[in-house]
């Protein structure tokens, strides 16, 4: 019983009651007999919707009311401010919550006075490299979703952060929260964990494959379901869950589908089902809900998904603004849409069931297996988990699709009898140990080689090797990596991270990104003046020779101070890379010290005559690196997800990139060398993207052009923000002029604005559209708006007030009213 629960906060276990939570559900009560709330580590495998977050609540709860801190590692930055509302209703007695998203180069000091701190793995792992104080603090620590460990991508991220909290304290109480897995054991092993492993559900579900005129159920029971001629599955199955059963009970479903495209075309289709059963008060109210979504934003997305919402359908994918996925997830739950297509980012974590779920495609097109893949079983059973809204439905139905008796067996075989895959550790890939390794050098986890195994030892991978000689060769070729670019050095035994090995590490880069921006940069640098001949319109033939006969004379003096130089800088590292015993120093100090690292052995040839300030300059106004220029760097490095190149686009952007080839920082690939050119033009197509992006193109457009959904023009805006950011750090530790040019163009993709905008747009509530109207309206300062004529600003916002005086009182206006202001008091020319 709940009220057992005598190691919570005082006032928790009556509160937990008055939720509805009277008695605890078999696997919570088990996970508290292991010792749960008396601060033993503990695996949780149990399926979906079993109360997971409960187990972790207790666990959290108790090691705060013994005095300690908790910090909840989340798998998805969506899902932190989710967990993190779902926290904070434990503020009445006495327990901070905080969130840790965003800004990866910081301590986030503000968070030691929270009691419970919610974070992605990816931040709490950029926290232990930024030493975050209260890291030590630290008492208990829940990983939600761990058999994640097996995601390629970001699986080595959350197994090395586990080890790494683990050695800082080892009394650390660590909760693992799974999906049923095959492997929870080996899990448990490496954790030091107890193990609690179940099949139990709050509520039946019944597992079945739709064929011909029916669903056949794993229990043996059978539904009929017919499907008329030219009729689709998915939507008679939806509307046959709205039907009901004899009490007229209306069951919702969620579709799953293997792409965007497809979950917005299915949509589409259930959309004129669901519509025939909504009743007049909801199709009011769906009305207001779609009204909603137009105004999130005016792209073809919203568009679509607004149509469908006000027939009581809606679809989901990463491609959604994340106003867009609460706005849908949401009335889902109060029922009021009535089917949902989704591809499967939905099954990972958002807390949506549903009376019926439908995994339509179990296939998936998968480019490095060469065609469609089938999906994996664990995959599978956290989309079919979905089924059953306890309190609602007396079961959930989880339904597969096959469309001859061949493919039923086929599913009932691979997902409705078959057990969940074995999770197994990523983590022995290079790029995973590239900035592991040098994370963990830089602060100082370990100094040496053996050291840095010792602490791999830790892992899951050492769990589960039967190879441990791997670790160690591919360790060697990482470090070897590290050493050639410049990030670490050897003394003897000790490895020691360069300063510039400790800015990238702080600055959460992959090794290999910043060893491509430093390339860059530099390159840029030294071609500086060619470049900018090229870009006024002179033909690079006679730029080189004109170059050359000036420069000769020049380049002998200008070696020998070079290497003077050079020499006195080497030697300054040196030396501060010595005194830097803790492994932490400011980045400030560092870079007043005259900039860190051997820039040449990150690229460049060693004995060129080097950085722009050896060359003469060439008059112009146009700045370099010019902002296309800088964005292609950032979106060649392996820490931007690039856009695919569709067919015609290699055509297209082979000519732009011929186009604008002086604009480039590097060389362009020979176009013989397939995979580079294709990747170069990848990126270029990624960085035309920025580009319009900041050149105020409309959403709207910028999404067809690239067809791309309104989040990915979000989600590339950050991932350039963050690399143009690390960027600017590194070049002005390595002192390169590029600084102002790369700041410049990181403020542009911020605000997705032109230059001349950049001052208004700071201003909390302009936003590049207002910034625009106002500018035009001849409002083109932040002391503008602080003078300008108030109907004059009025008119620019379209008469909005409180927009206006918001506005306003950002830019530091005395008095920002508009009480007594008309907007028909404008000159004409504020009308834009
Ligand atoms: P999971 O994280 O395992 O997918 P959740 O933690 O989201 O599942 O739990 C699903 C639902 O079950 C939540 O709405 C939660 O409030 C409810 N719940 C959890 N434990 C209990 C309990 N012991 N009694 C009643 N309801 C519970």
């Amino acid at each position: 019983r709940t009220a057992d629960l005598t190691s919570l906060p005082t006032g928790v276990p009556e509160a937990l009651h008055d939720e509805g939570i009277e008695e605890l559900y078999p696997p919570q009560a088990e996970a508290v007999e292991a010792g749960l709330t008396d601060g033993e580590s503990l695996v949780a495998a149990v399926p979906t919707a079993s109360g997971k977050t409960l187990v972790a609540e207790l666990a959290m709860l108790s090691s705060v009311a013994r005095g300690g801190k908790a910090l909840y590692i989340v798998p998805l930055r969506a899902l932190a401010s989710e967990k993190k509302a779902e926290f904070e209703r434990w503020e009445e007695y006495g327990i901070d919550v905080g969130v840790s998203t965003g800004n990866y180069e910081s301590s986030g000091e503000w968070l030691s006075s929270r009691d419970i701190i919610v974070a992605t793995s990816e931040k709490v792992d950029s926290l232990v490299r930024n030493n975050a104080a209260w890291m030590d603090q630290l008492s208990c620590v829940v990983a939600d979703e761990v058999h994640l460990v097996n995601d390629r991508n970001r699986g080595p991220t959350l197994e090395v952060t586990l080890a790494k909290l683990r050695r800082l304290n080892p009394d650390l109480q660590v909760v693992a929260l799974s999906a049923t897995v095959g492997n929870a054991g080996e899990v448990a092993e490496w954790l030091d964990a107890e193990l609690v492993q179940s099949d139990w559900r709050p509520i039946d579900l019944k597992m079945g494959v739709h064929y011909g005129n029916a669903i056949n159920f794993d229990d043996g029971s059978q539904r009929e379901v017919s499907v008329g001629r030219g009729e689709r599955q998915a939507p008679a199955l939806v509307a046959d869950a709205l039907d009901g059963d004899d009490d007229d009970d209306q069951g919702s479903s969620l579709v799953f589908v293997n792409s965007r495209r497809n979950a917005e075309s299915a949509a589409r289709r259930m959309a004129d089902v669901t519509e025939q059963y909504i009743t007049g008060d909801e199709r009011g109210e769906l009305a207001q809900l779609a009204a909603e979504i137009r105004d999130v934003s005016d792209t073809e997305t919203s568009e679509d998904l607004a149509n469908v919402v006000a027939k009581g359908a809606a679809f989901h994918h990463a491609g959604l603004a994340s106003e867009h996925r609460t706005l849908v997830e949401d009335a889902f739950r109060d029922r009021l849409i009535k089917c949902i297509s989704a591809t499967p980012t939905l099954a990972a974590g958002v807390n949506t069931p549903s009376r019926r779920v439908i995994v339509r495609d179990w296939q998936r097109y998968d480019g490095d297996y060469g065609g469609m893949k089938p999906l994996d079983v664990l995959e599978v059973h956290q989309m079919m988990g979905r089924a059953g809204r306890p309190g609602l439905d007396p079961y959930g139905e989880a339904v597969l699709l096959a469309s001859d008796a061949d493919t039923r067996d086929e599913l009932f075989e691979r997902y409705i009898w078959a057990e969940a895959e074995n999770v197994r550790s990523k983590l022995a890939a290079e790029p995973a140990l590239r900035t592991h390794l040098l994370a963990t050098v830089a602060s100082g986890f370990a100094h040496t080689r053996e050291g840095l195994l010792e602490f791999l030892d830790q892992t899951l991978y050492a769990t589960q090797t039967d190879d441990p000689e791997r670790l160690g060769q591919v360790t060697d070729r990482v470090l070897d990596y590290l050493d050639v670019n410049g990030f670490i050095e050897f003394e003897g035994e000790t490895i020691k991270a360069t300063p510039v090995g400790h800015t990238v590490s702080r600055l959460y880069l992959d090794p290999m990104s910043a060893a491509e921006i430093i390339d860059g940069l530099e390159w840029g640098a030294k071609h500086r003046s060619e470049k900018l001949r090229a870009l006024a319109g002179e033909t690079p033939e006679k730029t080189k020779r004109e170059k050359t006969k000036r420069e000769k004379t020049k380049r002998e003096k200008t070696k020998r101070e070079k290497t003077k130089r050079e020499k006195t800088k080497r030697e300054k590292t040196k030396q501060e890379t010595a005194d830097d015993s803790t492994g932490f120093q400011r980045a400030s100090e560092m870079v007043s010290a005259g900039g860190g690292g051997d820039g040449n052995n990150c690229g460049g040839d060693a004995d060129d005559s080097g950085n722009g300030d050896t060359v003469e300059e060439f008059e112009t106004d146009q700045t370099y690196p010019t902002p296309l220029g800088l964005y292609h760097l950032v979106c060649r490095t392996p820490d931007m997800y690039q856009l695919y190149l569709k067919s015609g686009d290699r055509e297209t952007y082979t000519e732009l990139c011929y186009e604008r080839e002086p604009e480039f920082l590097g060389r362009v690939p020979s176009e013989y060398e397939d995979v580079a050119f294709e990747d170069w033009l990848s990126a270029l197509k990624t960085a035309t993207l920025l580009e319009d992006w900041v050149g105020e193109v409309d959403e709207s457009r910028i999404t067809e052009r690239y067809g791309v959904g309104p989040g990915d023009i979000r989600g590339k805006v950050e991932t350039a923000e963050w690399l143009l950011g690390a960027a600017e750090r590194l070049a002005s530790e390595l002192d390169l002029d590029a600084v102002y040019a790369v700041r410049e163009a990181k403020k542009r993709v911020e605000y997705g604005v032109g230059e001349e905008l950049l001052d208004l747009a700071g201003v909390r509530g302009v936003g590049r559209k207002r910034a625009r109207r106002l500018f035009e309206a001849g409002v083109e300062t932040r002391a503008d708006l602080r003078e300008a004529d108030k109907s004059r600003i009025l008119a620019a916002l379209r008469g909005r007030r409180k927009t206006a005086e918001n506005i306003l009182e950002a830019a530091g206006r005395k008095n920002p009213s508009m009480d007594d202001i008309d907007e028909s008091d404008a000159p004409d020319d504020a009308v834009p």
